[in-house]
């Protein structure tokens, strides 16, 4: 007998981790679906950094084209000195809580922003202006739009060659920005009745304790983004042993943030079996079919 639930209508491929022009893409959302369509999506979510705003205009495009959508969003966290990554799917958009935390941080992000901006405005030819003509009205602002910033005025090549560089956290012009820690930020989805998933969670700066990790596990942490580009294979071969002791989601995803990454839709995927646990486990929203 064929199954009515929703999550068996998922199908593959399926990339859970986009972002558009309302963070640090350099797309609108519709813009973004067309080019998970074009690279043969079935499935996405939208996972712009700290906020919701792109999910109506996504949700509308992927429906068109006759893809599933679910709604996303990449959680700004911090431990210590590094920033932690925290995706999450299907959780309440209206939540207080998690609004109050991604309010603050967007706004400590801006003011992160301008001052970053007023110290490379000493050595550069780069005001706020500059900075705010190339983010989108509303959008989380960060880093690379100052990059595109600098991109526009001349002063460097590509937003790769400005985090290397003049963006660096361990230059004079780099500034913190609020962000909760991962436990807090895997506790304030869980309670918006989201899936908690840790971005790129073995990339450069090498995974995080494995008691925090518990911790968040602890929390209601979901899983791990197990396939990203920045994931180094001994790291996620230690992450695969967590997974596989308490039976934790594993997802695989581009990160595709159009042309301000070379990261291209569908360059990772996640089984469709893993995405209908996540929605299975979810109960803040609901993924949208065609
Ligand atoms: P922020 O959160 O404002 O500190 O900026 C971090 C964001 O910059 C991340 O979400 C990345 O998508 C982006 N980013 C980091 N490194 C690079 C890079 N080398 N090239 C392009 N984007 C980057
Ligand atoms: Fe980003
Ligand atoms: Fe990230
Ligand atoms: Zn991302």
């Amino acid at each position: 007998m064929p199954s009515t639930a929703p999550s068996a209508r998922v199908s593959g491929p399926c990339d859970l981790h986009l972002h558009s022009d309302h963070s640090d893409g350099t797309e609108p959302p519709a813009a973004v679906v067309a080019a998970a369509h074009r690279h043969g999506l079935r499935t996405m979510a939208l996972t712009d950094h700290d906020t919701t705003a792109g999910w109506a205009e996504a949700a509308e495009a992927t429906v068109s084209l006759g893809m599933t959508f679910l709604p996303g969003m990449e959680l700004s966290a911090r431990h210590e000195w590094r920033s932690v990554h925290v995706l999450a799917y299907l959780f309440d958009p209206d939540d207080a809580a998690l609004r109050a935390l991604t309010d603050r941080i967007r706004s400590s992000r801006l003011t992160r922003a301008q001052e970053m901006a007023s110290r490379i405005g000493r050595d550069y030819a780069v005001s706020w202006d500059d900075i705010l003509a190339q983010t989108a009205v509303g959008a989380t602002v960060g880093r690379p739009h100052i990059a595109d910033a600098l991109v526009a005025g001349g002063i460097v090549a590509d937003r790769g060659e400005a985090f290397a560089g003049i963006l660096h956290p361990s230059g004079d012009y780099y500034v913190d920005l609020y962000a909760p820690d991962p436990v807090t930020a895997v506790a304030a989805v869980a309670e918006a009745g989201g899936v908690p998933i840790i971005a790129h969670p073995a990339g450069r700066a090498g995974l995080l304790p494995v008691g925090l990790l518990r911790r968040m596990i602890d929390a209601g942490l979901g899983g791990f983004e197990l396939g990203h580009r920045e994931n180094r294979p001994e790291q996620v071969a230690v992450l695969r042993e967590i997974v596989e002791r308490h039976d934790l989601i594993v997802t695989g995803s581009s990160d595709y943030h159009g042309a301000g990454k070379p990261n291209l839709p569908g360059e990772f995927t996640t089984d469709v079996a893993m995405v209908e646990r996540i929605i299975a486990a979810a109960h803040g929203s609901a993924p949208v079919f065609p």
